[in-house]
């Protein structure tokens, strides 16, 4: 049985603006902000503004909305960083490695020969603001 939906997650928190983000892009559907904890420079994250667990329980239209958004960051994210490559993951509950459980895609610029960096390693805050302005202003 599909699990339900906990509006306390910490993507829901930053949709209602109770926690702060660094905002890449929205529409009306979708929202994209920085990884507090980069993997990657320019390492971003696409949501629903309605909410979803994940890909399991999202309906097309979520899905479709975030693909959407997912291309036009992706391409940007490309231009910013001249980056020579996109790498799109995404995880379905915590056995597919799920943390945060509202629907995301993550979007990470890369480059030839260069590894992601460690997990869970918060970055410079001043840089990822910095990457978010850098991929909003390459946003066509
Ligand atoms: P996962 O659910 O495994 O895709 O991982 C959740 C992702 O959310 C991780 O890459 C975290 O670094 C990221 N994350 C967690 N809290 C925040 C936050 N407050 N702002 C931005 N990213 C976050």
């Amino acid at each position: 049985m599909a699990q339900a939906y906990d509006d306390q997650n910490i993507f829901a928190m930053i949709l209602r603006g109770e926690i702060p983000c660094f905002k890449v892009f929205e529409d009306d559907e979708t929202l994209c902000f920085m990884d507090i904890n980069p993997r990657t420079d320019g390492h971003c994250l696409v949501i629903p503004k309605t909410p979803c667990r994940n890909m399991l329980d999202a309906t097309p239209a979520q899905l479709a909305a975030c693909m959407k958004t997912v291309k036009k960051v992706a391409n940007a994210a490309k231009t910013a960083f001249k980056a020579d490559g996109i790498t799109l993951s995404q995880f379905n509950e915590a056995a597919g490695g799920q943390e945060v459980f509202h629907l995301h895609f993550h979007i990470h610029p890369r480059h030839d020969d260069v590894s992601f960096k460690p997990a869970g390693v918060q970055g410079d805050m001043d840089a990822i603001k910095g990457h978010a302005e850098m991929i909003a202003a390459a946003i066509e």
